[in-house]
């Protein structure tokens, strides 16, 4: 017999994810999407699941669901395009050579082995990037998957029962009610609806931060690694302001995915020219030839973001009966399945690989939440 009812609202990688974990600590579990499977800032993702440093929470998080992540991948259907593509940190100058070997003893202390590359060493991995640069650090371990169908192999693998089409208009008390008026009960609502899960749930500090990604033709080989620029940390971590960095991932059809541009406040999901050629031009700063190679598409997501850029997982301040599982920012498709984890250990009561409290929703004051100050 089941241990509770649970519903999940939204089939993003994280919603995927929670229901996974729960129909696996025995819940029976159904999913409410409004629209598709994995079709939210998921399948605008770029999918590369990387350990960050920014914070000690942050490490931990990503760590043990990047873990998570590689147990997962043989399991994974082929079309996820799992691979262990790692990743390189590029250092454009000796400043940035200081922050490798930062980043490296940061690591080697957690148990993460990385390997630091001088200029000669960064030239014969990736020839394609421009003369000069100072090095890099190599994260073999950082992976890749599709995101779309990892978020569906989820799904189905927690058997729960899908509610498609019908977007939630409400939910709290134990119940989720729908646009037509019709509700279903549960003793745990799961609200996972990334940027709108602070409509559900009013008080969510989340803030949109618009993304702009590339894709290319065929051009295998041409890039062996994902690629971030050093500089991708200052981009990431500012608060305000838009900002773009260079970031390069194979695709294991040989097409050269490339981002990327941060601007907060900004949901409309149309491509931005301006901005789109400011996050080319820093990419060609970094591989010139990329201007001889043609794309075949561009695309926006959104991603929610925190004040801490630290997601929401946990029971919501006004309505214990909602668990909370969003704002993961640019690193949700890394986070979901240590979301997954965290959220199924709440269920239960049970302990979590990593301690719960950097990630809860209460860690902030309601006059913190974005929404309060424009
Ligand atoms: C350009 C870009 C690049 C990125 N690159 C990476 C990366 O390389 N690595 C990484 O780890 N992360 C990356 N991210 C971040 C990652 O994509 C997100 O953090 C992650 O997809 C969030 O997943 P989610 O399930 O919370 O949200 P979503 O995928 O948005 O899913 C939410 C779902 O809820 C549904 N929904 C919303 N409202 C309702 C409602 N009222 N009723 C029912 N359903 C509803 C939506 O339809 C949607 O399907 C990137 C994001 C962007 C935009």
């Amino acid at each position: 017999m089941a241990k509770g009812v649970v519903i999940v609202v939204g089939a993003g990688i994280v919603g995927a994810a929670c229901a996974d974990a729960c129909a696996r600590a025995g819940y029976e579990v159904t999913v409410c999407e409004a629209a598709g499977i994995g079709g939210g800032a998921t399948a605008a993702g770029m999918g590369h699941l990387v350990v960050m440093d920014d914070s000690e929470a942050q490490f931990a998080l990503t760590d043990r669901s990047q873990r998570l992540w590689r147990t997962l991948a043989p399991k994974l259907p082929a079309a996820a395009e799992f691979a262990s593509s790692g990743t390189i940190w590029v250092a454009a100058d000796a400043e940035e050579m200081t922050a490798v070997e930062q980043k490296h003893a940061y690591y080697g202390e957690r148990g993460i082995e990385t390997t630091i590359l001088d200029a000669a060493a960064l030239a014969r991995e990736e020839p394609n990037l421009r003369g000069g640069l100072a090095g890099g650090l190599l994260v073999a371990s950082d992976c890749v998957v599709y995101p779309p169908v990892a978020a569906e192999f989820l799904l189905e693998r927690s058997g729960a029962t899908i509610k498609m089409g019908e977007p939630v208009v409400a939910l709290g008390q134990g119940e989720v009610r729908f646009r037509s008026g019709a509700a279903l009960q549960a003793d745990v609502i799961v609200n996972a609806a990334g940027m709108a899960a602070g409509r559900l749930t009013p008080g969510l500090p989340i803030r949109a931060r618009k993304g702009h990604l590339l894709i290319t033709d065929r051009y295998p080989g041409w890039v062996r690694h994902q690629l971030v620029e050093l500089g991708y940390l200052k981009s990431a971590h500012s608060q305000d302001g838009d900002s773009v960095a260079f970031n390069a991932q194979p695709r294991p059809t040989g097409q050269v995915l490339i981002g990327s541009s941060r601007q907060f406040g900004v949901t409309d999901a149309a491509v931005d020219r301006a901005m789109l050629a400011r996050m080319l031009r820093r990419a060609e700063q970094y591989m010139p030839a990329l201007a001889g190679l043609s794309a075949i598409r561009t695309w926006t997501g959104v991603r929610a973001a925190t004040p801490d850029g630290l997601p929401l997982i946990g029971p919501a301040r006004e309505d214990a009966t909602v668990l909370v599982a969003s704002g993961h920012e640019g690193l949700g498709i890394t986070t979901a399945l240590v979301t997954g984890e965290l959220i199924a250990a709440i269920l239960t009561g049970g302990a979590s690989a990593i301690p719960p409290e950097p990630y809860l929703p209460t860690r902030f004051q309601e006059t913190e939440a974005y929404g309060h100050h424009g």
